[in-house]
């Protein structure tokens, strides 16, 4: 089955056109027949499109939003004559947040694009992207061409009640759908597959931390192959040290900011979100490779805002390992994850004593690759997987459809 996967997020719009033979291939290794991404949404972006082996196409262009993004790339498709009747059987959208609602891949149909609507007021940003993109898809292919989401919050639906709960008023959670949903879903959920894959073990007995460590950053604690425990909660902003997010504050904070310095709470919130985390600390960028750069000149600040994103890892790492006694493996994923090998040194620096030993020269060579960093003695491994949310996309589309 030809599957177009679209990946919305807040200022982009990744997308793949992937062919998924058979669902015996290993997941991460479907054929990719063209991909791309706007970049920048809302300002001036910038759209990469490739056929690969034959077409590498790049232009600046603004766009004003996912719908309009989502015209550009059909256009295109359409102009390699990969938008036919032949040539693409469905299209899989990630959709962030699935509320309680959805914790399954779901065609969509008008009930469906109404129940993420009523539950997009829990992430009004992260939402409306996809069901822009969404709109626009249904608006240019029509319904012959059918249309699955793909839900970032499902992975983590296992979560068991005394970890997926805030301890407030039974009330008051239960009135506003208060809970932790978690986040990255599909990126957790590729580190403990391909993991399952690269090490010959059945998934069923997987006990890993995966670590999402990207713009966004998130860890998950992966128990027979199910999450249960994650950073991210009732929205994307709690638990690691992200790039512009604060990730665990005491809540205190919020009302304290908004009465000393006389906003809106909502104010706060917004600075927590797009202020902090290693830009609030450097106070010079949230690009940890910039912030490395600075380090290595001299930067007090960028060192700290570094030093204090490992330790907060570091810190779940230690709390995970308790929760699920012990694991395999520690799993590193996403932008930094993937392709900084300082980075996973000075998370790990330090953790020999529980068994965790990382070797230099296989952590200095893993750069966007997948592989073992760890010593082999280590008691527990360590493995870096470069995420490939589309794959999942793809998979989730093709097996909801067959199933229905
Ligand atoms: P997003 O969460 O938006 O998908 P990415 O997963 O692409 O983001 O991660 C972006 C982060 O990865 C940035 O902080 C960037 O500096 C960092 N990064 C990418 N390559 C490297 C590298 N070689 N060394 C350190 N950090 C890197």
């Amino acid at each position: 089955m030809k599957i177009l996967t679209v990946n919305c997020g807040s200022s982009t719009l990744k997308f793949q056109f992937v062919e998924v033979e058979r669902e015996e291939t290993p997941i991460g290794r479907e054929r990719r027949l063209a991909y791309g991404i706007v970049d920048r949404i809302g300002s001036k972006g910038r759209i990469r499109f490739t056929v690969p082996l034959k077409e590498d196409y790049s232009q600046p262009i603004a766009i004003a939003d996912h719908g309009e993004a989502t015209h550009c790339v059909l256009d295109w498709l359409r102009d390699k004559g990969l938008l036919g009747r032949d040539s693409l059987q469905a299209v899989g959208h990630r959709v962030v947040h699935g509320g309680s609602l959805f914790v399954d891949p779901t065609v969509i149909n008008d009930a469906v694009i109404t129940g993420i609507e009523a539950v997009s007021h829990l992430a009004p940003l992260h939402n409306e992207p996809a069901l822009s993109a969404i709109r626009a898809t249904r608006t240019i292919l029509g319904s012959a061409i059918p249309q699955v989401a793909v839900f970032d919050t499902a992975f983590h639906h296992t979560l068991p009640e005394r970890a997926s709960r805030y301890a407030i008023p039974m009330s008051l959670a239960e009135k506003h759908h208060i809970r932790r949903y978690g986040f990255h879903g599909l990126a957790h959920r590729y580190m403990t597959e391909r993991y399952a894959i690269i090490t010959a073990t059945p998934k069923e007995r997987t006990k890993l931390i995966t670590l999402q460590l990207g713009n966004g950053c998130s860890a998950a604690a992966i128990e027979d192959g199910c999450s249960v425990d994650t950073s991210m909660g009732f929205t994307p902003l709690e638990g690691l040290i992200m790039g512009t997010r604060s990730g665990d504050i005491d809540p205190s904070l919020v009302g304290f900011l908004s009465r000393q310095e006389n906003v809106d709470v909502r104010e706060v919130e917004e600075w927590l979100n797009t202020r902090s985390g290693m830009l609030g600390v450097s106070g010079h960028s949230s690009d940890m490779r910039e912030l490395l750069d600075a380090e290595a000149k001299g930067n007090a600040r960028a060192a700290l805002a570094v030093e204090m994103f490992c330790y907060r890892v570091r810190k779940y790492i230690g709390a995970y390992l308790a929760v699920l006694r012990g694991a395999d493996a520690i799993v590193f994923g996403g932008g930094i994850g993937e392709n900084s090998p300082q980075i996973r040194a000075r998370i790990c620096r330090g953790m020999e004593w529980c068994g965790l030993v990382i070797d230099q020269s296989y952590n200095a060579e893993a750069v966007g690759t997948e592989g073992r960093i760890s010593a082999e003695n280590s008691r527990i491994h360590a493995y870096t997987v470069p995420v490939d949310e589309e794959s999942i996309i793809a998979r989730d589309t093709v097996r909801c459809l067959r199933s229905g």
